[in-house]
């Protein structure tokens, strides 16, 4: 049984638990505590106190027991509020130079986030997979440089322990979306989480691996849509807008939306983006590179700067049309 606690109700609760014969776990989630038991007996008088089976449903990402909206802090850059937060930048940092041009380039567009992948989870061990902890330092600087939270992909626990800390949002890429012993470790370490869905995995599944990072006591997760495979190849992934407003109506957290994998072609990515804000996105993550022709990885998804400032005008029109604004640093 999972049992959700408003301060008022803890006390007694508390004396209950002492008394039972029942075994427990604690965690604090949003100002809340969360127990989980397992068999025993344990009398409960409050009638008021949420208590949820734990056979297996979705509970603590739900919006049945937290109705209002989560807002991610990433650094001071607040994701699920009212403005809507753009991540952008290179799939792949390659070098100090292409990663300080594409940099500068996104935040005069309006970026408030820099988004660039150090350690690749390519398809093939033969393609690029990355500069490391090197491409990671380059990261860390151009962030502070230009003052903008990064948000950059670990593959696994020892990054994360290595490496977490010093950077402001991990990202868990769609082939680690069921990666769960990297799902709890990311659960204890408290930092923001982007979690994308894993490309073949349905929304109850993809909500499913948050709630391993929620049920170890991290609420600090935007949950990231990118696409899944299906049947269709005109373009890379299929991203159906339809799961986007499935999960902000369903779940209380922030919702990302990365167009770039889904569309695979430069061409697709402008109007993927301002559909899945249209069906309710908290957040983009847009793949963007000073010369995108030459790069080491997803040469034909990553917009031109220019093609990125054209569609941030139109995220900022279509922004106010919906009621919102767009996050600026
Ligand atoms: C990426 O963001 O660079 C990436 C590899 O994305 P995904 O995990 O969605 O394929
Ligand atoms: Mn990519």
């Amino acid at each position: 049984m999972i049992f959700i606690l408003e301060t008022s109700q803890i006390p007694e609760f508390r004396e209950s638990i002492s008394l039972s014969t029942c075994s427990y776990r604690k965690i604090d989630l949003y100002d809340r505590e969360v127990y989980f038991t397992w068999g025993g007996e344990l009398e409960i008088e409050d009638k008021d106190i949420i208590r949820i089976p734990s056979d297996g449903r979705l509970v603590l990402s739900s919006r049945s027991w937290k109705e209002e909206d989560t807002v991610v802090d990433v650094s001071g850059v607040k994701i699920g509020g009212k403005d809507i937060v753009v991540a952008a930048g290179p799939c792949s940092v390659e070098s100090e130079d292409q990663l300080e041009e594409t940099a500068k380039e996104v935040k005069r567009a309006g970026a408030s986030m820099l988004r660039g992948g150090v350690f690749k989870p390519r398809t093939s061990p033969y393609s690029f997979q990355g500069l490391g902890v090197k491409g990671l330092e380059m990261l860390i600087e151009a962030g502070q440089e230009m003052e903008m939270p990064i948000v950059t992909e670990i593959l696994d626990i020892e990054a994360a322990r290595n490496h977490g800390n010093k950077i402001d949002m991990i990202q868990v890429g769609s082939r680690n979306g069921q990666n769960y012993p990297l799902l709890r470790y990311l659960g204890t370490s408290g930092k923001p989480v982007l979690l994308k869905n894993g490309m073949g995995n349905t929304v109850d599944e993809w909500l499913s691996s948050s709630e391993y990072i929620l049920s170890n006591g991290n609420g600090n997760v935007v949950i990231c849509y990118r696409g899944v495979r299906s049947f269709e190849s005109g373009t890379r992934f299929s991203m159906d807008i339809g799961s986007i407003a499935n999960v902000k109506m369903h779940s209380h957290l922030p919702v990302a939306a990365d167009p770039s994998h889904p569309a695979g072609k430069r061409k697709y990515v402008e109007n993927l983006a301002l559909g899945a804000l249209a069906a309710g996105a908290d957040m983009l993550e847009i793949e963007v590179h000073a010369n995108p022709e030459t790069a080491l990885s997803d040469k034909d998804q990553q917009l031109h700067p220019n093609e990125f400032a054209s569609l941030m005008n139109k995220v900022r029109k279509l922004s106010e049309a919906l009621g919102r604004g767009v996050w600026k640093n």
